[in-house]
């Protein structure tokens, strides 16, 4: 398990900036509020990221459950958006139930449900390198795809797309040999967790998105990564959609990481609330934003 401190973390992002949409910050400073209530009344549907808003590893984070029972009391459509490939909506919301979430699965939009779109949409699966845990909920649809974990990383001769799909038992070694293994060539390169690392107990884990950082920095590949969660805005777009909502400026998306859930949901045209119990805790988070150049509507320590 690789380990990320946050400066470390923001620098990463910061190198890949031209794989994510365009920044584009509200006209105005962000207003602190006391949690996702004060603004409530302004918005249809309120977008969450998962972990660093509702939960921190395993467990929920003060405040979300009932900022959540609040948001159903008050009768406004929600939708979990988490860049999570190893859990599919159905799954995620019942992990949810067990820590005290009373969501359905039409409540939890996952970047594994958007990376299965694109899975059975492959047609010549021989040429597909992929990164993930041997077992696998997408085993089926990647079904002809060379598994790099089975191969301690190196990449066969025939490959010539990599996708980053779970970074859960990817080890250095096998990232080292993927990196010598893949020097020879470009390749085009598919991320279905653009995180570059997520907060678990105290720490701040590598995920997909670090390891192909890593990997196109050191094989200097030049072809822009295909993305399939946050900040991409097709998993925004697909959430709004799936809620009948048309307008994102009716549309509030919270999070806790400035690159991801911030970066995209600006975007798209929402109004987006940063929160300071996530990735950024303990920080100062104007000289986060200040750093970043990525700007939300609104902070609140927590939902
Ligand atoms: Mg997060």
């Amino acid at each position: 398990m690789v380990e990320l401190t946050p400066d470390l973390l923001n620098q990463i992002y910061a190198r890949h900036l031209d794989w994510y949409p365009a920044i584009k910050n509200p006209e105005t400073p962000p207003v602190h509020i006391n949690g996702v209530g004060d603004v409530l009344d302004q918005f249809d549907l309120v977008l969450l990221d998962s972990y660093g808003v509702l939960c921190r590893g395993p467990k929920p984070i003060k405040g979300a459950v009932e900022a959540i029972k609040l948001m159903r009391n008050r009768q406004k459509k929600f939708c979990v958006v988490s860049n999570d490939t190893m859990t599919r909506r159905a799954i995620a919301a019942e992990k949810y139930q067990q820590r005290g979430f009373d969501f359905s699965a039409q409540e939890v939009l996952t970047s594994l449900d958007m990376t299965d779109v694109f899975l059975e949409s492959v047609k010549n699966p021989e040429n597909y390198g992929v990164i993930a845990p041997l077992e696998h909920p997408s085993n089926h649809l990647m079904q002809g795809m060379v598994r790099l974990n089975g191969c301690n990383g190196l990449i066969p001769e025939q490959v010539d797309n990599l996708l980053f799909l779970t970074g859960a038992g990817w080890t250095t070694e096998m990232q080292s040999n993927l990196v010598s293994s893949g020097n020879r060539k470009q390749f085009q390169l598919l991320v279905g967790n653009p995180d570059i690392g997520a907060p678990n107990g105290d720490k701040i884990v590598a995920t997909p998105g670090y390891y192909l950082a890593n990997f196109a920095e050191q094989t200097q590949q030049s072809n822009k990564p295909e993305l399939f969660g946050k900040p991409a805005l097709n998993i925004f777009q697909r959430a709004m959609t799936e809620h009948g909502v048309t307008d994102p400026e009716r549309v509030l998306m919270v999070g806790d990481t400035l690159y991801t859930d911030i970066l995209g949901g600006n975007a798209i045209g929402c109004k987006t609330l940063l929160l300071t119990c996530g990735v950024y805790l303990g920080l100062d988070i104007e000289e986060q934003i200040s750093q970043a150049k990525i700007s939300p509507d609104y902070i609140a320590k927590s939902l």
